[in-house]
């Protein structure tokens, strides 16, 4: 279902909710460390503020856990907000109360004012309705730009849209769920998924939702030895989710054997004897992982196996590092593949990756702008492929 966004409602002259990602990553000192996700909000921000509208921004920073946290003031983004647009930005040390509320009431056509983090209340979290109704005293309408965290039902994401008749979707959201859903709805063919990472606990809901969607789903990381110990291999002192075996042996059914298998996991792999860069380490086929060691990541051979099925595709979508690539010894099967699906994005292969680590590797290797779509929402793009519903994206209006 396509959602109304900023284009679609009358702006001008009136104040606009906005509610953003601003939860960057701080250095120790309490400077931004990445303002990609500032970044990322200003077309939405521009477009309002140009159309004469009085621009409300709220986000959160962090999990201050419904208290105030000068650490986690959202301060700092102001500054750093104001350096980026031609707008004025003005900043208040509250998100509710009388002295809020005629701060936002006087901002002229144009002006923007951010509010603190809203975590520093305990109703933001709780979904309280109080709170919300707080918030939507603020503002005449309501815009959310934070796909990031809009898989959670909070005050200022869900709780304040109901609030409102016109509810409607920023920039960026509206871009993150035109491509997500549209892997979902109609990906060309052949769709490959490429899925890794450290648990199979938390990507297992993906692994099943996508398995009657792709054509085949590739697995490395850490995700792979619980799918080798279901499948009755040794993987030594691997990382391994017990509990989630059996589901795996039942997919791995599923996916079906021989040449038309979806699913394809690792044919070799390295091998250390301590999750650790500086000890010894050695490619072994899988099977042969010895007793004491450690998978820490995927081997040449899988490498090659991996790359044969992504450049036959059409549609690519990568979520989860092959191997604990923040070890630089191990990080070469994330590298490769990274490259690999660099590479196929040049030759027109829409390329999608997903994933907080995922897309750490992707900026640590300087490939963000060589794939078709960086998603900037972990967890939220996740639950979007596992097939749930977003709560902060069901609430906002239906077009047409
Ligand atoms: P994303 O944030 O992209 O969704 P995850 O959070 O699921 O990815 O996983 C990232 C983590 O997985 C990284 O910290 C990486 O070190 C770890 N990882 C990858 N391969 C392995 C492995 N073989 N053993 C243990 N951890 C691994
Ligand atoms: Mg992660």
């Amino acid at each position: 279902m396509r959602k109304k966004t900023l284009r679609d409602i009358e702006i001008a002259g009136r104040k606009i909710l906005m509610r953003v990602d601003f939860n960057v990553p701080l250095t120790k000192d309490g400077d931004i460390a990445d303002d990609t996700r500032i970044r990322a909000a200003l077309e939405s921000i521009d477009f309002a503020a140009k159309k004469g509208a009085s621009v409300i921004l709220m986000s959160h920073l962090g999990r201050p856990k419904g208290a105030v946290d000068p650490a986690l003031s959202l301060k700092v983004v102001a500054y750093r907000l104001g350096e980026l647009i031609s707008h004025p930005v003005r900043f208040i040390e509250a998100c509710i109360g009388e002295e809020v509320e005629k701060k936002a009431a006087s901002l002229a056509p144009g002006e923007v004012l951010l509010l603190e983090n809203v975590r520093f209340y305990e109703g933001e979290t709780k979904n309280d309705q109080v709170f919300a109704r707080q918030l939507a005293r603020l503002g005449d309408c309501f815009s959310n730009d934070a796909f990031g965290t809009a898989h959670r039902a909070h005050a200022s994401t869900e709780g304040v849209a109901h609030l409102f008749d016109d509810r409607v979707a920023g920039f960026l959201m509206e871009r993150e769920l035109e491509v997500l859903e549209g892997l979902l709805a109609e990906p060309e063919r052949p769709f490959v998924a490429v899925l890794g990472g450290a648990k199979v606990s938390g990507k297992i809901g993906l692994v099943k939702n996508l398995l009657d969607r792709v054509d085949r789903i590739v697995i490395g990381g850490g995700m792979a030895y619980t799918f080798f110990k279901a499948v009755g291999l040794e993987v030594g002192r691997s990382l391994v989710d017990e509990e989630y075996i059996p589901l795996c042996r039942e997919l791995m059914e599923k996916a079906g054997s021989g040449k038309e298998r979806q699913i394809f996991l690792p044919v070799d792999c390295i091998v250390a004897s301590e999750a650790d860069n500086d000890v010894p380490h050695k490619t072994v086929s899988t099977g042969d992982i010895p007793e004491d060691w450690i998978g820490v990541d995927i081997g040449e051979k899988t490498i090659e196996v991996f790359k044969e099925e992504l450049v036959r595709a059409r549609t690519v979508f990568w979520n989860g590092p092959m191997g604990i690539f923040e070890m630089p010894n191990y990080a070469g099967g994330t590298r490769k593949i990274a490259k690999v699906i660099a590479d196929i994005t040049e030759e027109g292969v829409m390329t999608v990756v997903g994933g907080g680590d995922s897309v750490a590797a992707l900026n640590q290797l300087h490939l963000a702008d060589k794939v078709t779509h960086v998603s900037t929402g972990g967890g939220a793009s996740l639950e979007l492929l596992e097939g749930k519903k977003l709560p902060g994206v069901e609430v906002l209006n239906d077009s047409g």
